[in-house]
């Protein structure tokens, strides 16, 4: 007999792993699988911002390697910045053990897990779905796609792929006699280290997860600018680079998440939206499973119009959130002149304003609105009243 389902997820991440707990706490029948078996690694610098964590119902104290209060901000023409706060921003975890711990609880709430279990294909039937898994075929009346940022689930549905731009991390391990000290409870980030993007360091309990990322899809080279941000950060002898390990980030486009058939639902990555200025999905993710979750019990429950709910929901995170970061993360990164003049005249301000986001205390679109203010850009930008350095010609 072919087993079935009220709801089959697909992928074990924070997206589905949350999702598949989310919806066995409120008794519906739920399959997770994944392709890998668990723990697995995944390149991730593991960072949780606040608004992650305060999403989440579960003591972390045993998963949070690192709890960062100080932030070290390179820019690119001007002084960098430091920043200390009273309570964690970003707490530190290694994905193997954070994502396992996600797929526990899953699985405490009372959700089947198959692993080493990969999703080849989904077909729409009268009354919902049948996938055909690496571990035979299963049907479902509701589906999730939180198969991360190739996701086979949103090829299935019919959507095309997401655009994605590179990161790259390395895992670095201090020698013996070399110690951490310098890196505790705080968390590097240095614009440009690579073409339009940053370069971070990360503190794990006995190590350092150190990456760099771009929002240039075609950037060469990305291995180069990796170690000349190594040396930069003064991690040569004494350190030992234990795994170097690439994957893509989503950015996109705007518009496909949630638009799939009714019953059918796509979140974390596979989605396609993470954060266009830093990289971040796990909050995206979370939120993600949230609202999936209620939009699978309602649709179980009979309501038709559940699918498209969650569409408008994403729709307005989307208005909130990814939208004015994208704005934002243009100026950032493609209009180096302006954002250069705007982080010299208030770069403390605007780096309070993005820790208000990772506090969940804002959203983009607040930020957007107060660090754009046309009272500021006439004081600060050549052109509008404010003085142009020499040789500096916007172009
Ligand atoms: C280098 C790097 C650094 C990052 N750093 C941060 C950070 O510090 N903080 C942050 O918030 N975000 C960070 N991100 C983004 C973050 O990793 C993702 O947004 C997050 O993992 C998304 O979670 P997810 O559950 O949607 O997908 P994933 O975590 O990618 O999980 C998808 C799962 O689906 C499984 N899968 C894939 N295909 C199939 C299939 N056919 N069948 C079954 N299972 C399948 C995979 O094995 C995987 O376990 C980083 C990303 C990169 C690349």
């Amino acid at each position: 007999m072919t087993p079935s389902f009220d709801a089959v997820v697909c992928g074990a991440g924070p997206a589905g792993a949350y999702l598949a707990h989310l919806l066995s706490k409120k008794g519906i029948q739920t399959l997770l699988m994944d392709k890998a078996r668990f723990p697995r690694y995944k390149p991730c610098g593991g960072g949780l911002t606040r608004r992650a964590i305060d999403l989440l119902p579960f003591d972390l104290s045993g998963i949070v390697e690192d709890w960062t209060v100080k932030a070290r901000i390179g820019l690119r023409s001007c002084a960098p910045l430091a920043i200390e706060v009273p309570e964690p921003m970003i707490g530190m975890v290694m994905r193997d053990r954070f994502d396992h711990f996600l797929v526990e609880k899953a699985r405490e709430a009372g959700a089947l897990f198959w692993e080493g279990c990969a999703v080849g294909s989904i077909e729409r039937t009268m009354d919902g779905f049948r996938l055909e898994t690496g571990c035979g075929v299963v049907t479902a009346r509701c589906v999730a796609g939180a198969d991360g940022v190739m996701s086979r689930v949103r090829r299935c549905l019919g959507l095309s792929p997401n655009t994605a731009v590179p990161a790259l991390e390395a895992e670095v391990h201090p020698r013996r006699g070399t110690d951490l000290d310098r890196f505790r409870m705080t968390v590097d980030f240095d614009f440009w280290a690579v073409p339009r993007g940053y370069g971070w360091v990360f503190p794990k309990a006995d190590h350092l997860s150190i990456g760099v990322f771009s929002t240039d899809r075609k950037v060469p080279g990305m291995r180069r600018y990796l170690h000349a941000y190594l040396a930069r950060k003064g991690i040569s002898h004494g350190y030992e680079v234990r795994s170097i390990q690439g994957h893509l980030i989503p950015t996109g486009p705007p518009g496909t998440a949630g638009v799939v058939p009714s019953g059918a639902f796509l979140l974390g990555d596979a989605a396609g939206l993470c954060d266009p200025i830093t990289g971040e999905g796990i909050y995206h993710a979370l939120r993600q499973a949230e609202g999936v979750s209620c939009a699978m019990e309602r649709h179980l429950a009979g309501d038709a119009a559940a699918s498209s709910l969650y569409e408008d929901a994403v729709r307005r995170e989307f208005s909130r959130e990814i939208r004015p970061a994208r704005r934002l993360a243009f100026l950032l990164y493609r209009m180096p002149w302006v954002s250069d003049r705007l982080l010299e005249a208030m770069g403390e301000r605007i780096m309070g304003y993005h820790l208000d986001v990772i506090a969940g205390r804002a959203t983009y679109r607040q930020v957007f609105r107060k660090a754009l203010l046309p009272g500021t850009l006439l004081r600060v930008l050549p052109g509008f009243g404010g003085s142009r350095p020499d040789g500096m010609m916007p172009g």
